[in-house]
């Protein structure tokens, strides 16, 4: 596999297929991290930002179902591989409902798994390519700077775009008034950071439900930004 090794996140609460499956693809070069219970697994999904998730249906604490509504309805996008047993066919549908990409039923070949998780890596790779990006109700063709919330587009201005692009670089990190005035204004001793702000308020009126308790650009007190999406 070229490039960064891919880091992929494995819920699973049964110790021995965890380790099986940590052992293949750390083999295969995967930065591997397990989980052995649903919560623990949400918290890692969304601090670790994994490229691709392994994810047990019936887990301790939060189901393999919860984990991956609640992972979608943060906006988190990361493909979702569903292990699920034979068993449980309806909630293999529901899986896929919730936002899950793929599943594979236990006892499955190991191959077969390694075989699906590079599709899913492959697809979020095109589609990181493609320029577009998804978010909640939000829709970004950044090759076209076009948007859309809800189906319906939207305007967003070329600044707009850019510091969306930039977020979408960074998503889940701090990103300061600085860094963004040096990478999106291009002028890093640019005095005033209001002017981000100023921007940032006008974008969440484009791309929030809530502008004033936002849920993709998130304040970080005395920091500067979080995109969330
Ligand atoms: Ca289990």
């Amino acid at each position: 596999m070229a490039g960064k090794a891919p880091k992929l996140l494995i819920i699973e609460d049964e110790p021995d297929m965890a380790l099986g499956l940590r052992d293949n693809f750390e083999f295969e070069g995967y930065t591997v991290s397990t989980a052995s219970d649903g919560e623990q697994g949400l918290r890692k999904a969304l601090d670790e930002q994994p490229d691709v998730i392994l994810l047990d249906l019936m887990l301790p604490r939060k189901s393999g179902l919860e984990v991956c509504r609640e992972l979608r309805s943060r906006g988190v996008a990361t493909p979702i591989v569903m292990l699920t047993a034979r068993s449980q066919e309806a909630d293999i549908v529901a899986g896929l409902e919730t936002g899950a990409d793929d599943y594979v039923t236990k006892p499955f070949r190991i191959g077969e798994l390694s075989a699906r998780v590079k599709a899913q890596l492959r697809r979020a790779a095109q589609d990181e390519d493609a320029g577009e990006y998804e978010f909640g109700r939000m829709r970004l063709d950044f090759r076209h700077c076009r948007a859309w919330r809800g189906g319906a587009a939207i305007e967003l201005s070329m600044k707009e775009f850019e510091i969306l692009r930039y977020f979408v670089r960074r998503r889940g990190e701090v990103v300061t008034r600085d860094e963004l005035l040096e990478r999106v204004w291009d002028m890093p001793n640019y005095p005033l950071t209001r002017t981000v702000d100023n921007h940032i308020a006008k974008l969440r009126q484009k791309i929030e439900d809530e502008p004033a308790s936002p849920r993709w650009i998130v304040t970080v007190h005395r920091a500067g930004y979080k995109f969330l999406g």
